[in-house]
């Protein structure tokens, strides 16, 4: 079998089911905050604490060090500042002091892509050249940045193009935090010293349905949303802020503590057989186990309740009594079901269902008292839409070593 491509073994998994499936988790790495030329450390993802230490080892003296740490995040997270000559509560020697210890760095935007409906797709480079996509959707009320946590992903679901792209590593928490500033640079969303505050919020929610399983890289999601939500920063509420996992049960009560966001679940399916097929980590925590961990979720009530994805796949997954099993499996849960007609990709082995079957599967939903939005796809022109993810580098598959050789480690 060796040679066999990801989505290859998902097709032959398809049609033999004795098969085994493509593996659950590969060996993936996160590489340490990548120091700038000369040694410098990148500010951008330090947690409060951490780069308070950092001022201190820079030199800082620790009695300063409060409210040092205090001026620097307002100036990065606040005003979005990016040079430290233009932080001019800090005196001279103290900004040259912070130049020589330190860089203030973001992904760089590789390509930016404006859909006809105004999606934006940005394709951005990460420390070795890696690449991951960022998209913003704006709406009538709100701004939606749809971001990534890995380059990649080590689950191979089967209707994901993300899943097929055989490079992966875990982002940063500066690489995530990095995507929101990106965005808010190029939609010039930094207030105006003098200017008085203005309310509307072009990103207005963040969303962690990129590329990449977030919680296989949960320090880093955590740590880059502890930021996004930082009163004296971008200052985000977690009401706005979702999570969607495919299903790393044990890590779905640690998100509720330690993060405290909202909740979406990719759920496909509603028999293990088919989802073990769709969402592979299903055979390691599969339905059962899935909504039993969801029940204990503290945070389900109604005001906040957990989202249910639902990808619409023609003859696979869309039948009335899909829907019927549906509302059955999730009951007692506070939940709303997004679906999502599914988006196609190049050599994508999944057809869209029909207009009428999606329909008449969100009927049933909301008949059975769950809101039940057909998510319109957005920016399909630009290949932004979900699911349609990759970078477009396409390479073979690296060890550990040559990733971080190439992020110059
Ligand atoms: N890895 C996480 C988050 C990223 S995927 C997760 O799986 O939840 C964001 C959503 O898009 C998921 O619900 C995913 O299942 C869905 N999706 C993936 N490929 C899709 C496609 N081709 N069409 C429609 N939705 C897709
Ligand atoms: Fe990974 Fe999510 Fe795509 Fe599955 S749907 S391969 S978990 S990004």
């Amino acid at each position: 079998m060796q040679g066999l491509r990801a989505k290859d073994w998902q097709r032959l998994a398809m049609t033999n089911p004795d098969l085994p499936t493509t593996p659950i988790t590969q060996d993936v790495l996160t590489l340490p905050r990548k120091l700038a030329e000369g040694g410098r450390r990148n500010l951008i993802g330090m947690t409060r604490a951490q780069m308070q230490e950092a001022l201190v080892q820079a030199g800082t003296p620790v009695r300063q060090s409060r409210m040092r740490l205090g001026q620097i995040w307002q100036w990065i997270y606040h005003w979005g500042v990016r040079d430290f000559d233009a932080m001019t509560n800090l005196a001279k020697d103290y900004r040259a002091l912070l130049k020589t210890h330190f860089s203030i760095d973001l992904p760089q935007v590789v390509t930016r892509q404006v859909s006809a409906d105004g999606t934006r797709k940005y394709l951005l480079r990460v420390a070795g050249g890696h690449e991951v996509e960022t998209v913003y959707i704006p709406e009538e009320n709100r701004g939606t940045l749809c971001i990534s946590s890995q380059v990649g992903c080590t689950l191979t679901c089967s209707f994901c193009h993300t899943g097929t792209q055989k490079l992966v590593r875990n982002l940063t928490a500066g690489e995530i935090v990095g995507q929101v500033l990106v965005a808010r640079d190029d939609l010039g969303e930094w207030p105006e010293m003098g200017q008085p505050k203005d309310e509307t919020r072009l990103v207005s929610n963040v969303v962690l349905m990129g590329m990449g399983e977030p919680l296989y890289n949960f320090e880093n999601v955590r740590d880059a949303m502890q930021i996004v939500m930082d009163h004296e920063g971008i200052s985000l509420s977690r009401r706005r802020i979702t999570l969607s996992t495919s299903g790393v049960v044990p890590e779905i009560a640690r998100a509720a503590a330690e993060i405290g966001c909202q909740l979406a679940i990719s759920f496909h399916a509603t028999t293990d057989d088919i989802r073990d097929r769709l969402v592979p980590i299903n055979k390691r925590w599969n339905i059962k186990t899935l909504l039993d961990a969801l029940r204990d979720y503290p945070k389900a009530s109604n005001s906040e309740r957990i989202t249910f994805e639902y990808v619409m796949l023609k003859g696979v997954n869309d039948t009335d009594a899909d829907a019927r099993r549906l509302v059955r499996l999730i009951a007692g849960i506070p939940a709303k079901i997004n679906l999502i007609p599914f988006n196609e990709w190049p050599g994508s082995p999944y057809e869209r269902s029909d207009w009428e079957r999606i329909e008449s599967f969100a009927d049933i939903v909301h008949k059975a008292g769950y809101a039940s939005p057909i998510r319109t796809p957005r920016g399909e022109d630009i290949m932004a839409a979900c699911g349609q993810l990759k970078s477009a580098t396409e390479r073979a598959r690296k060890s550990a070593r040559d990733i971080a050789a190439e992020a110059g480690l």
